[in-house]
């Protein structure tokens, strides 16, 4: 042993699998605390983040705002005609930039100085890997594979495309059948929409975002219903059939309906398969992720799990917070835990749903009496643009402590104005320090801090 944590035993201190967010950040930070790594992967740097998550979503997000800001832009004298979208342009010049990510990961890692294997690694032992059939002993291995969308198995599956094809269609279909009701289905209605689709999102239960707040759930569908989004909820596919160039879904209420592309987004399953887990120690929880204890720790002492493999948050900040987390404690002796109250999220969403801390049905769980501040309201740019689109503010308060405990926007840009109430809300502000805080004028932001009566 020369120092705590490393050991010439092993070919390397720390074995990382998956080069996604969680281990790419442990990774490098592991071996800037001194330790030997190495990481494999064997599909594409930086994991489904940047290759078919978070990175090109976005890119694809803003494409699809574009169409409402040129109507928008009419009010104020410009006139533009809106024209179909060239994909092809928006699908490679994404491409383009994911390749050029791809690569700084590369760099990112290797100086580093973290080895990259290109191959897929699976157990021979708690303390053995073996990578395309050659073998690689490490004192510690760190499992950060990620995962990856499931599809149910109804009748017809194989004709239903996942988040990891919809980036990389030929053609955008003139209609799109979105089944599901959490991030990446409403995300992907709004994006289909906004790029021309026409588009009809399907849900099983009654309405989508299910433990969001659900005035801002409302709120959302019905802003969607406005755009042209054809929302069904209480409703699901039982079957897919081909029928000539589409498709014919059989629905649970009877009916069928034809349409160009399914994209499934009914969440998401860790991607353990051919990993060889059966060769260690390592447990699994009853919803099939790998446990861990809140230091990452598997059930093998030698084997540590973060990220969306173990079933936590499956958010990129939480797996990042994760990697960094278990490299700190490892390779430089700190013993703090990671705090997972008050993560902030957004929903990329047309418009973004962004939320931090309670929603208003959790906060009356948890606390005896709240209050509830709301403002709806038209954004003043939509004042000349005509567009209809209502802004959505609302404020939790635990009334004993007048600490706000919640906050939550529907609007343009909510998940850059709430990533700011944030760090508020963590530190602990009360709705007092709120009200003494001057606004920025005229702004949408500034109503967080303007809302003096209590909605209920
Ligand atoms: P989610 O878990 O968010 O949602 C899955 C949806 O599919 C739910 O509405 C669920 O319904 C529904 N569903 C599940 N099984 C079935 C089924 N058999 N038949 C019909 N519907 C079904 O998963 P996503 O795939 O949308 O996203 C995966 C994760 O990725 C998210 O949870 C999120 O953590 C992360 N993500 C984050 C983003 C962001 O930060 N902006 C963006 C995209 C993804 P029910 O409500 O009934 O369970």
């Amino acid at each position: 042993m020369t120092q705590q944590g490393f050991d010439t035993e092993y070919d390397y201190d720390l074995f990382v699998i998956g080069a996604g967010s969680g281990g790419v950040r442990a990774a490098r930070m592991s071996a800037g605390f001194g330790a030997k790594v190495a990481i494999a992967e064997s599909r594409y740097l930086g994991g489904t983040c940047v290759n078919v998550g978070c990175v090109p979503k976005k890119l694809f997000s803003y494409a699809a705002h574009y169409r409402e800001d040129f109507n928008d832009a009419k009010g104020f004298g410009w006139s533009s005609a809106v024209e179909p979208i060239d994909w092809p342009t928006l699908r490679d010049n994404k491409t383009r930039e994911i390749e050029r990510l791809n690569g700084i990961y590369g760099n990112l890692l290797s100086n580093a100085g973290v080895e990259l294997l290109n191959g897929h690694a699976s157990f021979v032992d708690a303390h053995t890997l073996s990578v395309d059939g050659k073998k690689y002993t490490a004192k510690r291995i760190l499992i950060a594979v990620g995962g990856w969308p499931f599809i149910p198995d109804i009748p017809g599956r194989e004709f239903a495309i996942s988040s990891n094809e919809v980036f990389y269609l030929d053609t955008l279909p003139k209609h799109a059948v979105v089944v599901g009701g959490g991030y990446i289905a409403t995300e992907f209605a709004g994006i289909l929409h906004g790029l021309g689709v026409e588009v009809d999102q399907i849900y099983r239960r009654d309405l989508f975002l299910r433990g969001f707040d659900m005035e801002m759930r409302e709120q959302l569908a019905e802003e969607m219903r406005n755009k042209g989004v054809k929302l069904r909820f209480n409703e699901n596919v039982t079957a897919i059939e081909k029928e000539g160039d589409r498709y014919r879904l059989s629905l649970e209420n009877g009916e069928s309906m034809l349409t160009d592309q399914v994209l499934y987004a009914t969440g998401r399953k860790p991607l353990l398969e051919g990993l060889g887990l059966e060769n260690t120690g390592v447990r699994l929880n009853d919803k099939g992720y790998i446990a861990v204890d809140e230091t990452f720790q598997t059930s093998e002492p030698s084997v540590y799990a973060v990220g969306d493999v173990t079933g936590g948050m499956e958010l990129t900040p939480v797996a990042l917070a994760e990697g960094m987390n278990l490299a700190k404690r490892l390779y430089k002796g700190e013993s703090k835990l990671v705090d997972y109250n008050f993560i902030p999220t957004a929903i990329f969403s047309q418009p973004n749903l962004a939320t931090v801390g309670y929603s208003e049905e959790e906060a009356r769980d948890k606390f005896t009496d709240i209050a509830v501040f709301t403002s709806r309201f038209t954004h003043l740019k939509h004042t000349l643009s005509g567009n209809k689109a209502k802004t959505l503010l609302k404020l939790i308060v635990d009334k004993a402590s007048d600490k706000v405990v919640g906050a939550h926007m529907l609007g343009d840009e909510a998940g850059e104005i709430i990533q700011g109430l944030a760090v508020a809300i963590k530190a602990g502000a009360t709705k007092a320090d709120f009200d003494s805080t001057i606004g920025i004028h005229p702004t949408v932001a500034e109503e967080f801090v303007t809302m003096r009566e209590a909605s209920r």
